[in-house]
């Protein structure tokens, strides 16, 4: 009887303590871009069009495959995988890990942040690239290539910086980024403590060392396993208002986008606003260099 009421109570702790797993398990947003991903290289690689991309498509799967395995070592039960690259359509479905959603297609207000918010305990950025202008960055540009620069109340951020910046307003930590050595350095200025893994050596904006594929995966899966376990929210960080300036590499957009309400152009190539949210700055800065073709 007594061997009899200890394995049951055993048995409710073991039940207990795993719905208590349940509960805290932890929920992982992934934004996954396509030009830092190990084994890419050049740019018959990031379009549909290129002869190179069926095969990018696996290698970009392969990368993000590590993080989820890891982020799930680390405790995660919930991943969202949002597709940040060009069409943002390039990943399937079905070469991803089973049991992940994934957010597909381009025309989304936040981009690579789309689907982000408040619920997410971590965030990790696989496939990173360096900021427009960065002379030894491999595929260096910011958002499209008619971005000269972009500015937040005066600092210049690139995509990871901008991700990072609209990460902290939900106050949810960026515990991850993978790229080449360049783009990795430049999102840990704006997201401290993040956890780098380099996948390949830029030479310049075209020449590149890469890294054997396996190696990279391990250590991206040791990442996301340490980085997710070790995930702590903070505080929003809400400082309004978000003075922004687009600086562009042409006056062609800048003509046309001043007549926005609250747009100003400080400088014939320049386009600058203020918002009184980051994800409303974002999505702002999105517009003017994706929804304004001059073309
Ligand atoms: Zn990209």
């Amino acid at each position: 009887m007594m061997r009899k009421a200890l394995l049951l109570l055993c048995v409710c702790w073991a039940a207990a303590l795993t719905s208590l797993d349940a509960q805290t398990g932890k929920k992982v947003f992934i934004s996954v871009d396509m030009e830092g991903i190990s084994g890419i290289s050049g740019d018959d690689q990031l379009g549909a069009a290129g002869a190179e991309y069926g095969r990018s498509r696996r290698l970009m799967a392969d990368d993000t495959n590590a993080a989820i395995r890891g982020a799930r070592q680390g405790g995660a039960t919930d991943i969202v995988v949002n597709d940040s690259h060009g069409s943002m359509r390039n990943l399937r479905l079905e070469d991803l890990e089973t049991g992940v959603r994934l957010i597909s297609h381009s025309f989304k207000r936040h981009g690579m942040v789309e689907g982000l918010d408040e619920s997410f305990d971590a965030v990790i950025f696989i496939g990173y690239h360096a900021k427009a202008g960065t002379p030894t960055g491999l595929f260096a540009h910011t958002g499209s290539g008619v971005v000269a620069d972009v500015r937040v109340n005066g600092r210049s951020v690139g995509e990871g910086g901008l991700n990072a910046l609209a990460a902290q307003w939900f106050g949810v930590p960026v515990v991850v980024v993978t790229g080449d050595d360049v783009a990795v350095a430049q999102v840990a200025e704006v997201a401290t403590g993040v956890r780098t893994v380099v996948t390949k050596r830029a030479i310049n904006q075209r020449a590149v060392e890469l890294f054997p594929l396996a190696d990279v995966h391990r250590r991206i899966e040791a990442a996301a396993r340490d980085g997710v376990a070790n995930a702590r929210r903070t505080a929003p960080a809400r400082t309004p208002p978000y003075r922004v300036e687009v600086q562009l590499r042409t006056p062609n957009i800048p003509q046309v986008a001043e007549i926005l309400p609250g747009m100003q152009r400080p400088a014939p190539d320049t386009l600058a606003f203020t918002a009184n949210t980051m994800p409303d700055a974002y999505a702002l800065i999105r517009f003017v260099y994706r929804y304004i073709n001059p073309d």
